[in-house]
């Protein structure tokens, strides 16, 4: 049945299979929500009711009822959030031979620095959203480059197709090519001018992004610090402790600063709403700070692994209560699918002796993943008022899929199954505030 035959404009109902998380999974039980038989209800973009398709049916009359899409093959889940991804870099995915520090010159710099022209920076963002879109990702964290056109191109692609996406202007005046350089006071009246513009207009919110402590001076982070200040509810976006080798060069280039994390600290970078990629190699006096600032880690486990960074210590960052969500990081990161992050992520914990359960990686790829972004009173799972962001799942998409899937027991193991044989195959429709994406 088709969506346009409710008689009530943006009005929809959905039945069929339905998983979310209520709350953080290891802290409470019933924190994952699953029906086997649920019904959905979306008005104007927003979730209205979700529950027992038996127990909800009641609240509504037939003839709302008689426009119901029934998907019984289908799982419906929230949309994935990408917290830490690089739109510049779609196309140097999967780029040969190199660790983090030349892995920046050899392939980013260069590629990045095509980004000063708007059409450019338009086209790329197009491709880049169209392919979170087919993987099911429908909120973002960006890195653009340094030059406000990519941030303007972006935007612009973004609010056209309604999406609630996070990004900012690359801060870099140093240690780069000069045509990827700004300078600590270019960057900083730049970056103020795209807040002005852009920060809360429709759904699309703004990031002051220095690249990483390297390619910064003391002064541009002093500054990074001043656009927190001065603009509050604006989120910080960066790189930390990724590399034993920019690890060491940090503490060459900031000799006084007690650690890593204490070169951002000093600046006024952290807080409830700064969010850290990788935070690999972390000191417990770190991980402390990061906790009690409330700021956010975002693991990259297919970059990690790509760009041989190291194995996160997942539990290490969960003891000490830190907000974890998952970033791709492409052109790092190899894959645009969350799915696959999270399959790439269990093996990371098992090379651990670490067993990452299905319900703790869906919730971080979710709600937990919302809860790093301070979003997470907006999207993240099927809750009343939240915006409708959501996925029909295939779980039979492939031949392998459909085969294995009639052997699972129960949910928690399809589920796991899901994340370690899907891809974007398996996203059946993206649907943003409610309405399937093309
Ligand atoms: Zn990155």
């Amino acid at each position: 049945m088709s969506i346009h035959s409710h008689p009530v404009p943006g009005t929809r109902f959905l039945r069929g299979p339905l998983l979310h998380c209520l709350a953080e999974p290891d802290k409470n039980t019933d924190a994952t929500e699953y029906f086997n038989d649920a019904l959905l209800h979306i008005k104007d973009g927003y979730i209205v009711a979700c529950g027992d398709y038996q127990s909800l049916k009641q609240s509504y009359d037939d003839h709302q009822l008689a426009y119901l899409e029934h998907h019984p093959d289908k799982l419906m889940i929230p949309g994935f959030i990408d917290c830490h991804v690089h739109y510049p870099q779609t196309e140097m995915i999967a780029a040969h031979g190199t660790q983090l520090l030349d892995w920046l010159n050899t392939y980013t710099f260069p590629v990045e620095a095509q980004f000063a022209d708007i059409e450019k920076s338009r086209d790329v963002a197009e491709v880049f959203l169209q392919e979170l879109l087919r993987n099911g990702t429908t909120t973002a964290l960006v890195f653009c480059t340094v030059h406000s056109e990519s941030v303007e191109g972006f935007f612009q692609v973004a609010q056209a197709r309604k999406l609630r996406m996070i990004a900012g202007k690359v801060l870099m005046d140093r240690h780069a090519p000069p045509e990827v350089l700004d300078t600590a006071e270019t960057g900083y009246q730049q970056s103020q001018q795209l807040i002005n513009k852009w920060h809360g207009v429709d759904r699309l919110q703004y990031a002051v992004t220095p690249r990483f402590a390297p390619t910064s001076s003391s002064e541009q982070l002093r500054l990074a610090g001043q656009l927190l200040a001065d603009n509050p509810g604006v989120y910080l976006h960066t790189h930390l402790s990724e590399n034993y080798d920019e690890i060491a060069w940090v503490k060459e280039l900031f000799p006084a600063a007690d650690s890593y994390l204490d070169v951002y600290d000093q600046a006024g970078l952290l807080g409830r709403r700064s969010v850290f990629a990788h935070g690999i190699h972390l000191c417990d006096d770190q991980c402390q700070r990061l906790a009690d600032t409330d700021s956010a880690i975002a693991h990259c486990p297919t970059s990690n692994l790509f760009i041989g960074s190291g194995l996160f210590p997942l539990k290490k960052l969960q003891k000490h209560g830190i907000n974890i969500g998952m970033g791709t990081d492409v052109g790092g990161g190899t894959s645009f699918s969350m799915l696959q992050t999270l399959s790439e992520a269990y093996k990371i914990q098992q090379l651990q002796q670490v067993n990452l359960s299905p319900e703790q990686a869906f919730y971080m790829a979710t709600l937990g993943g919302a809860k790093a972004l301070d979003l997470n009173d907006k999207i993240g799972n099927f809750a009343p008022g939240k915006e409708a962001d959501f996925l029909l799942i295939d779980l039979h998409a492939t031949p392998l899929l459909k085969f294995r899937n009639q052997f699972c027991k129960d949910w928690r193991e399809a589920l796991f199954v899901l994340q370690t044989l899907a891809d974007d195959r398996v996203v059946a429709e993206t649907n943003i505030l409610g309405c399937p994406q093309g």
